[in-house]
């Protein structure tokens, strides 16, 4: 599968905003996007604010959804398109599906400190959904299900340290995780006040639907 690679703070302050890709990093004074508050490349910090156009407000809101949940252009329009056809409101159920990949729900619930680091703990079979080992990090979790991590992860310095800082953090409202058993379940889908206010979806809606 293809996988993007160019640095990940780039992307950051391509959008001009925290998508929280580097884990712990992102917390604290190393973050890029606090220590050089422009875009990236050569003419970045000397180029003026243009207006956008509509067309480009839609583009950067599309790419920062993309980048924040780490997809590829192929797999964030078929959540697009799955999103469309289902009932209820469009914008809200592609937030809702994206939330609802297993990578996404193990970051929930504070098991790692990105979603690239929960997606390897998924492809490296350390995490069950109902006893049963999930490998597909876009598997999509069910209401009510019950995820834990194996004792081989929960030893991993990476997974504690993660651990120990969401529970600094505090973790999201739709998940109840137990951090000493390493388990949690995916209470409910999130509603929308729930999600980043900052996201505009509808941008995203209206650009795939041209
Ligand atoms: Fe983005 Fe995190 Fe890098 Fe800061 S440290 S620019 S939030 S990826």
């Amino acid at each position: 599968m293809a996988r993007y690679l160019e640095a990940k703070c780039r992307l950051c302050r391509r959008e001009g905003e925290k998508l929280f890709l580097k884990g712990s990093k992102c917390f604290s004074s190393k973050c890029a996007i606090e220590r050089r508050p422009f875009a990236p490349g050569m003419h970045g910090q000397g180029r003026r604010p243009r207006r956008a156009s509509d067309y480009g407000l839609q583009l950067r809101e599309k790419q920062k959804v993309k980048r924040l949940y780490g997809l590829q252009e192929k797999q964030f329009r078929a959540y697009f398109q799955l999103a469309d056809k289902m009932s209820g409101i469009t914008g809200l159920n592609l937030l809702q599906l994206l939330e609802s990949r297993l990578d996404n729900v193990v970051y929930r619930m504070g098991f790692a400190s990105s979603r690239s680091e929960a997606r390897q703990l998924v492809r490296h079979k350390h995490v069950k959904v109902d006893g049963k080992v999930v490998t597909i990090p876009s598997f999509i979790v069910k209401e009510g299900a019950r995820l834990t991590l194996n004792r081989g992860a929960e030893e991993h310095l990476r997974v504690k340290a993660a651990m120990e800082a969401a529970a600094q953090r505090g973790l999201a409202e739709w998940v109840d995780v137990d951090l000493t058993t390493s388990q949690g379940v995916y209470r409910q889908m999130p509603a929308r006040d729930q999600l980043d206010s900052s996201i505009r979806e509808q941008l995203i809606v209206e650009l795939y639907s041209k």
